[in-house]
């Protein structure tokens, strides 16, 4: 089974088109989410810009402030501080990567947990830890999370085995694994033998950024794997697992595009309307 990422994605902003209505009906305002770009990388403007244009189509309001590549690290984090009191703003992403003078914890640290669509912010990194359930979940694994479930709604027990410990990815996706009650392996570069890791796993997160790492005989027949990474190659995009091979023996799995990528995005649409409702009903 191939996991179909886009069809999920647009089933979830049309979910969320709808409650955006009804928020409107009840509250008189629409979620809005704000996001910071700063610098020319070409990857950052084609993301910033879809977020844009997803927001907008699901009825949300939608701003992008830009800043070149040489703008001065205060001038980004009052500009937070102007969004964390603006009503109107449910969400604030600053794009990453930042330019190498702007100190990104300490940007991701003025934002107010409340409006950290990305779940970046240590509040909302330790609620997760702990197990509460009312952070906001960094949208690449709440992605992945929520794929995982369309194919295994009951993730009890099963043995999971995620590639890499970024604080973007893996180690978030391990909090989402231990929840389910899934018993995780977190592996990374350092690993010793990581076919062997996998070779265990019922399901595999593959988040390390290796073009095709993982093979066909690293999967255990019928694991459910999914693939995070996103990698430029010649001949075209690829994720961290070998489609061809891997597709043979897994039971489901992401293709790379149109897997986990599309989810991220409709993932801090989600998260937007969350804050949106957490910061009305508080
Ligand atoms: P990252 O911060 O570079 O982390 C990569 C992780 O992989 C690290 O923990 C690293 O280990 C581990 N690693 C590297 N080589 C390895 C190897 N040979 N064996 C085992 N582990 C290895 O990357 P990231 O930000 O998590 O992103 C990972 C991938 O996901 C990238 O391809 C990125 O483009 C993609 N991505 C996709 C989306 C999406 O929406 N689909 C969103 C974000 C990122 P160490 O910790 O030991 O260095």
């Amino acid at each position: 089974m191939i996991i179909d990422g886009k069809k999920e994605a647009t089933d979830l902003r049309a979910n969320l088109k709808k409650k955006v209505q009804k928020l409107k009906s009840i509250y008189k305002a629409v979620p809005g989410l704000t996001v910071i770009l700063v610098g020319e990388d070409p990857p950052s403007k084609i993301y910033v810009k879809n977020k844009e244009k997803f927001a907008k189509e699901i009825g949300m309001n939608s701003e992008v402030i830009r800043y070149p590549e040489n703008v001065e690290e205060k001038v980004v984090l009052n500009k937070i501080k102007e969004l964390n009191n603006n009503d109107r703003v449910s969400g604030i992403l600053v794009q990453l990567p930042l330019p190498k003078h702007i100190d990104k914890r300490k940007v991701i640290e003025t934002i107010l947990p409340g409006k950290d669509v990305d779940g970046f912010h240590p509040i909302n990194v330790g609620n997760l830890s702990s197990g509460y359930n009312n952070s906001n979940i960094p949208c690449t694994p709440l992605g992945c999370y929520l794929l995982l479930k369309t194919v295994e709604k009951d993730l009890n027990g099963k043995h999971a085995v995620v590639i890499g410990r970024s604080n973007l990815n893996g180690k978030p996706m391990t909090q989402l694994l231990l929840k389910e009650n899934c018993t995780v392996t977190i592996t990374h570069s350092k690993t010793k033998d990581l076919k062997a890791e996998c070779n265990r796993a019922d399901i595999i997160i593959a988040a390390v950024g290796r073009p095709k790492l993982v093979k066909g005989d690293w999967v255990k027949k019928n694991a459910i794997v999914i693939d995070v990474g996103i990698n430029k190659t010649d001949s075209g995009l690829v994720g961290d697992v070998d489609f061809d091979e891997v597709s043979k023996v897994a039971k489901a799995i992401t293709p790379v595009p149109g897997g986990v990528g599309p989810m991220t995005i409709a993932c801090l649409l989600n998260n937007t309307v969350e804050c949106f409702v957490k910061a009305y009903t508080k």
